[in-house]
């Protein structure tokens, strides 16, 4: 009985194999299903052409047309078909320059990164393995199809993909295939920041991170990840920490930015090719944990990051000091809602009335008085009552 997270794309596959194609489910959602892990994402392979996918299905996506890959969808849920292919002419450590689509599965899963990855299962559930994927996965080994180096050299990527399924599955890089990486780490620096970025942040999602981390480290990759070599010693304390609890990119990075007591996140996190808004959040909450790991939690800071960046904080705090309680932060959420105000817009005053009272012109003191205000009613020194608020101002000599 194969398991239900193929049966909707299955359909892809029938209607492929109907046309007279060869079709297979492929790569990591095999190897969950064996594994007995929650299946990600369902990709299926192919010996149609891709122009040809896209003339048998009414909704596709051409997302990857050049390397084969067309997404499927069906009722939104997107499937990535891609046509068996070789890489060729793999250029200067980097993906390959060419791919040449072919007819053979067995070439398929031969490009392919390690043999837990290379296996597909026909529509009736056969595996088909011929790199012996099943035994790597039962001895819980990352091995590489084929030889290490060669295929470190093709793609240098691969070596961190190793160190990601490792921090993912708590899988042990086979020991030739760890001499591999040892000795091609510095290739890595011919890898885009992008393509390392995104296998870096499921290295730090993993239950097996600390010892990813230090796996970095042995393998000498740490050379030739953005910075991280000026880093070693905090990379080494990184302690067994529960990364689910997080939510978002930014929590994530703030973990890593405080564990590594990074000074200037800023410029740490722009190097990773991170997006604004994500580096902005991410130092907003590293300065947030700073603040109150000294003072603890005020209600001006609550309010200034409002509830998800107040959340967040929290949540990155909770991890760093080894607690999970849901309920802990549902207490820190019933804090935030009984805040008087939540932003400036709920304040009973406007700049208007606080130029009308003072009968001055227009300036940039405006806006530092409707800041006093903002912190005297969310400390709740006065209530959010134009009339208290005029009459507070008045004693305090802001008008
Ligand atoms: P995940 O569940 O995290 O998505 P995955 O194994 O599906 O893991 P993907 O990055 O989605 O990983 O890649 C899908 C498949 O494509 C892999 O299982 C592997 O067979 C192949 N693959 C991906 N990247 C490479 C690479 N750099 N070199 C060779 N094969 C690769
Ligand atoms: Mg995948």
């Amino acid at each position: 009985m194969i398991q239900e997270e193929f049966q909707r794309p299955m359909h892809i596959l029938n209607r492929l194999i109907d046309q007279g194609y060869e079709a297979y489910f492929v790569g990591g959602a095999i190897r969950d299903m064996l594994l007995e892990r929650t299946i990600g994402d369902v990709d299926i392979a192919t010996s149609a052409q891709p122009e040809e996918v896209m003339n048998l299905f009414s909704k596709t996506v051409p997302v990857g047309i050049e390397h084969g890959t067309v997404v499927v969808l069906l009722q939104d849920t997107p499937y990535e078909v891609t046509t068996f292919r070789m890489d060729e002419e793999y250029v200067d450590y980097r993906r390959p320059k060419e791919v040449t689509f072919i007819k053979s599965l067995h070439e398929d899963l031969k490009r392919r990164d390690f043999t837990m990855n290379a296996i597909a299962m026909d529509r009736e559930g056969v595996l088909i393995d011929p790199f012996e994927g099943q035994a790597s996965i039962q001895k819980r080994l990352i091995q590489t199809v084929g030889d290490p180096s060669e295929r470190f050299h093709e793609d240098a990527l691969r070596m961190l993909r190793a160190v990601r399924f490792h921090s993912q599955l708590s899988f042990q890089v086979e020991a030739d295939t760890l001499l591999g990486i040892k000795k091609n780490a510095e290739h890595l620096k011919h890898v885009s920041i992008e393509r390392i970025t995104t296998e870096f942040e499921k290295i730090l999602k993993g239950k097996s991170c600390h010892t990813a981390l230090a796996l970095i480290i042995e393998t000498g990759l740490v050379d030739y990840i953005v910075n991280v070599n000026n880093y070693k010693d905090q990379l080494m304390k990184w302690e067994k920490v529960d990364t689910s609890l997080l939510l978002t990119r930014a929590e994530l990075w703030a973990l890593f930015c405080y564990f590594l007591q990074v000074k200037d996140c800023e410029s740490f996190l722009m190097s990773w090719k991170l997006p604004t808004k994500v580096i902005k959040q991410t130092t907003l909450i590293v300065d947030s944990l700073v603040y109150i790991q000294k003072h603890g939690w005020t209600k001006i800071l609550m309010y200034k990051l409002g509830i998800d960046l107040a959340l967040s904080t929290e949540r990155v705090k909770l991890i760093v000091q080894h607690q999970h309680a849901q309920n802990t932060l549902d207490i820190f959420k019933e804090t935030y809602m009984s805040l008087p105000i939540f932003s400036r817009t709920d304040l009973q005053v406007k700049g208007t009335d606080i130029i009308m009272w003072s009968k001055q012109s227009p300036g940039p003191w405006v806006a530092k008085t409707i800041e006093r205000i903002e912190e005297a009613v969310v400390n709740g020194k006065i209530r959010n009552d134009k009339e208290q608020i005029k009459e507070w101002l008045n004693t305090c000599n802001l008008l």
